[in-house]
C-alpha cells in the first residue's frame, strides 16, 4: 500500500512512526509532504523545523522530552551567541542541530532544492520513509498581528514571521489572520505530484490544522491534486476532548474562527464532496457523536501515547478508506 501523508512537525513526526510500522508489516511506501511555512533563516542558516522534527524522529534522533531537537544536544552555539547580543536570542538552536542547518544552508546556496537537500540530510537518518516539503518554492506563514490603534483600517497591522509570534510570544498576541506567503505561486517540490497519484491513501496526520496542514494544502497544485486525485483522503483530529493534545492549535484556531474541537477542524477540512478535501475524519472515543456535513465520522482512540497505539490509529484509518490492511 501506498500511502501519502500530510504532516506538520511533532504531532506529524509521531504519527508517521505509526504509518511506517503499518508499512512494515504490510508492504509498500510512505511519503510525507511536510510543512515548510515554519522554516526560517536566523544567523543565516536556513532552519526547517518540521522537515527536521520528522527527520529526527523518524531517524531515531530526536529529543524524546522536547520533541524537537537532538537528542543529548549541548547550546554552546546559543550560548556564545547571546554573550555577543546577537539577535533573536529566543530560539532554540542545538548544537548538534546546528551541524543540519550547516549542511542545509550550504546546499541551498549551491542550488540544490531543498527536496533534494532533505534527500541528502535524509542519507544520514534512514527515515524509511521519503521525506519531502510541500515546495521547493518559499511559503512563509506569517501572524497578521494588530497594532493596538482604534480603527480597524488595517493600516497600522504588522506581519509577524510565524516563528516570531509562536516561539517569541508565545502565540499570545492576538493575530487576527495567518498569511501563507507564496503559497498561491509555489509549485510542489519535486516529486510531491507523482505520490499523491500513485497513492492508495493519503492521510491528514493529527497535526496543527491552521498552521502545519493548512500551509501545504494552501500550494494551489496539491489541492488541485488531492481534491480531483484518485486516492481517498482520511483526515485524524489533533483536537481531544476540545483541547489540543499539546501546543497551540486552540490560539490558531480561534484566529481563523473556527471551534477548538473536533467537529470544527473536522469543518474547516470539509467534505470532498462540497468543495472540501475530507472522505473521513477520525475522531477520539471521547468525542464520540462529532458530526461533519457530508463527511463520514470514525471514533476511535486517537491518542499517540505509544507506536501501537498510533499504528492502531492508522490502521481504522486504512479501514475508514475502504481499503484492507
Ligand atoms: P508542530 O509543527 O511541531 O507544531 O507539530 P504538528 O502540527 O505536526 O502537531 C501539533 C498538533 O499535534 C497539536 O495540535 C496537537 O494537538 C497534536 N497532537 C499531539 N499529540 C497528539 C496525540 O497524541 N493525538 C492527537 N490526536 N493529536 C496530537
Ligand atoms: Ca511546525
Amino acid at each position: 500500500m501506498d500511502i501519502v501523508v500530510l504532516a506538520g512537525g511533532i504531532g506529524g513526526a509521531r504519527f508517521l512512526l505509526g504509518v511506517r510500522a503499518l508499512i512494515e508489516q504490510i508492504g509498500g511506501s510512505v511519503t510525507a509532504i511536510i510543512n515548510i511555512g515554519d522554516d526560517v533563516t536566523l544567523h543565516g542558516l536556513r532552519i526547517c523545523p518540521d522537515l527536521d522534527s520528522v527527520m529526527y524522529t523518524l531517524g531515531g534522533g530526536a529529543d524524546p522530552v522536547r520533541g524537537w531537537g537532538r537528542a543529548d544536544e549541548t547550546w554552546t552555539v546559543k550560548e556564545e551567541l547571546a554573550a555577543y547580543g546577537a539577535e533573536p536570542e529566543w530560539f532554540g538552536l542545538g548544537d548538534r542541530d546546528v551541524a543540519t542547518h550547516l549542511v542545509r544552508t550550504r546546499m541551498l546556496d549551491a542550488g540544490y532544492p531543498l527536496s533534494a537537500v532533505t534527500e541528502a540530510l535524509c542519507a544520514r537518518w534512514q527515515p524509511g520513509i521519503r521525506l519531502l516539503p510541500a515546495s521547493d518554492d518559499r511559503v512563509e506563514t506569517h501572524a497578521i498581528v494588530d497594532d493596538g490603534g482604534a480603527d480597524d483600517s488595517g493600516a497600522g497591522d504588522v506581519a509577524l514571521h510565524f516563528q516570531e509570534w509562536w516561539v517569541r510570544h508565545h502565540g499570545e498576541l492576538p493575530a487576527k489572520r495567518f498569511v501563507f506567503a507564496g503559497a498561491e505561486t509555489a509549485k510542489p517540490a519535486a516529486g510531491v505530484l507523482d505520490a499523491i497519484a500513485a497513492a492508495d491513501l493519503v492521510l491528514l496526520a493529527p497535526s496543527n490544522p491552521v498552521v502545519s496542514i493548512a500551509p501545504i494544502l494552501g500550494v494551489h497544485e496539491i489541492w488541485t491534486a488531492l481534491v480531483e486525485g484518485p486516492a481517498p483522503v482520511i483526515g485524524l483530529s489533533p483536537i481531544i476532548g476540545g483541547a489540543p493534545v499539546r501546543g497551540m492549535a486552540d490560539k490558531c484556531l480561534a484566529t481563523v474562527g473556527v471551534p477548538c474541537t473536533a467537529a470544527g477542524v473536522g469543518g474547516l477540512y470539509g467534505s470532498r464532496r462540497d468543495g472540501g478535501v475530507l472522505d473521513g475524519w477520525l475522531v477520539d472515543t471521547t468525542d464520540a457523536g462529532t458530526a461533519v456535513e457530508g463527511v463520514p465520522v470514525h471514533e476511535t482512540p486517537l491518542l499517540m501515547t505509544d507506536v501501537a497505539a498510533t499504528l492502531a490509529m492508522v490502521r481504522v484509518a486504512v479501514t475508514a478508506a475502504g481499503l484492507v490492511t
